[in-house]
């Protein structure tokens, strides 16, 4: 099969996937410095499963955190802050089946009032902590 897709890690240490034929920029710093292909794939589960296995969920919860207007305020923990909006927004836009898909979780951020951050920033989490598994359907199954 052919080789269609990358891993990628950036200076700044975080890796994600990207098409081989045209890099995208880092999600986190949003540059293509010095990016360097850890390996390319044929299949884009595999190389999904491989960047959450790369990515620790901490990291990319306290890179969230860091986005969250609403949430910035003093006093507050703010390592605890991913995993509990995280869990809100789970709680709030997952069905009964376990679904979820970028409209229930862009009603969420809605409800929560939620304005830096987008339902794709959402589910890069979720994948990269691997608490979602992604349907061939555009949705996500939760596990619980
Ligand atoms: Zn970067």
């Amino acid at each position: 099969m052919q080789e269609r897709w990358a891993m990628v890690r950036c200076e700044c240490g975080r890796y994600f996937g990207s098409s081989l034929k045209k890099i995208v920029n880092c999600p986190r710093c949003n540059t293509k410095k010095n990016q360097k292909i850890i390996k390319k794939y044929s299949s884009s589960e595999l190389l999904r499963d491989d960047i959450s296995k790369a990515n620790t969920p901490s990291e990319i919860e306290n890179e969230i955190t860091t986005r969250l207007e609403i949430y910035e305020k003093p006093n507050r923990d703010s390592q605890s802050v991913g995993k509990e909006l995280i869990g809100k927004i789970l709680a709030s836009s997952t069905s009964d089946e376990n679904i979820i898909s970028i409209d229930s979780i862009s009603d969420s951020i809605r409800e929560l009032s939620l304005t830096k951050i987008s339902p794709e920033d959402i589910i890069e989490i979720l994948e990269a902590s691997s608490l979602v598994l992604r349907n061939s359907n555009g949705t996500w199954t939760v596990f619980q």
